[in-house]
């Protein structure tokens, strides 16, 4: 297919084929590309306008029960210093939140599966509820969980719950996660969520070793086919300190083509939320405006304290270690009115796609 032909197609909001998702991600020449993220963020605009929801990011723990090979918190990593947030620190982390006017946070860390872990984020869960007035919408990112535990944190207050597939090709996902960690499971425990009440986001790396332009295909086919309601996807960036690291040192990040998978997630999906990543942010400084201007309405602001952020090192070079909020929330700020987006202080900003979903069903 020309590029002629892709934009006539992508003009006329007709839905994409799985060979136009794959025309969208080979296009090259600056032209084409900057007129495919003006339409994914004229669609962005018709959903949300020109809102940025904040969601505050709460790094609690590195400990992690699960071995993924590309991931620098893996259990088998030993430079890693562990650590976990007190609880207090959580709630700190909470009121930070509302006094910054993000509407919603998400508490994300290592997995775990043990009770002593189940029981601490319910708390944390009731905690922040009863702290903030139900002030604040309440994402979980921990992993694969059983669903007895997703009911549990699911009646505790929280609503909206991020697991990646990270590779929705399971010939793939195998090569990226040891012969414990099943594919089958996975897409069980994301299916779950979105049948249990739950805003459901998913999300892939991009870039990644042995990833191909089809196996992109795929993943947006997956999420639709999942009717997933938040997506959360960026580039693999590497780790020296973990097998596939090690295996590919000097990896070069996908930046181009994660704003291209953005751009085609909003037109292919429409009405989801979608996240600008810290991974865009950490190759480029400006990545995350590119990433809204591409189509995405979420950003997620690190609360917590600088000197946790050091050790939660997911991939090398995560950006603005360094920084304290006041610092990242000026520059994210002014970025934000750089590009003429603007905050939506103290919304929820829930993804448009999940009402739609649950009243289509009822
Ligand atoms: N334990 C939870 C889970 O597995 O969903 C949440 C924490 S996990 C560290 C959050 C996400 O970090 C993963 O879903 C993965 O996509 C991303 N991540 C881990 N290592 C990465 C890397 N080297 N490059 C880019 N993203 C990475």
């Amino acid at each position: 297919m020309d590029s002629a032909e892709l934009f006539a197609k992508l003009e006329s909001s007709a839905p994409l084929s799985g060979s136009e998702l794959s025309a969208i991600l080979n296009l090259t020449g600056a032209d084409d590309l900057t007129r495919l993220y003006a339409l994914a963020y004229a669609q962005k605009l018709r959903v949300t306008g020109r809102k940025v929801f904040f969601r505050g990011l709460v790094e609690l723990s590195n400990i992690c029960a699960r071995n993924c090979f590309y991931c620098g918190i893996r259990r088998g990593n030993s430079k890693v210093r562990r650590y976990r947030m007190t609880e207090d620190e959580v709630y700190s982390a909470a009121d930070m939140a509302l006094k910054s006017h993000f509407g919603s946070m998400v508490l994300q860390g290592g997995e775990r599966n043990d009770p002593e872990f189940i029981d601490c984020v319910e708390r944390l869960i009731l905690g922040i509820r009863q702290r903030t007035g139900n002030q604040l919408g309440l994402t979980l990112s921990l992993g694969e969980q059983s669903p007895e535990t997703c009911d549990r944190w699911f009646a505790a207050g929280a609503h909206r719950y991020l697991l990646r597939i990270e590779a929705s090709n399971p010939a793939l996902f195998r090569k990226l996660h040891p012969a414990d960690q099943s594919f089958e499971n996975r897409v069980a425990c994301i299916d779950y969520l979105s049948s249990h009440g739950w805003q459901t986001g998913t999300g892939v790396m991009i870039g990644l070793p042995g990833q191909t332009i089809d196996d992109l295909v795929s993943d947006l086919i997956f999420f639709r086919e999942h009717n997933i309601d938040m997506i959360g996807m960026g580039p693999y960036l590497s780790h020296a300190d973990t097998p596939l690291g090690a295996a590919y040192p000097h990896w070069t990040p996908a930046f181009e083509l994660s704003l291209k998978m953005i751009a085609a997630a909003r037109l292919y999906l429409r009405d989801v939320n979608i996240a600008s990543t810290t991974a865009l942010h950490t190759i480029r400084p400006d990545g995350r405006e590119l990433g809204l201007l591409a189509g995405a309405n979420v950003i997620m602001p690190n609360l917590g304290d600088s000197s946790y952020r050091k050790e939660y090192n997911l991939y090398e070079g995560k950006a603005s270690l360094d920084d304290g909020i006041d610092d990242c929330m000026t520059s994210l700020l002014e970025g934000i009115a750089k590009i003429g987006e603007e905050p939506a202080p103290d919304e929820w900003g829930d993804p448009k796609h999940f009402f739609s979903r649950v009243s289509s069903k009822s």
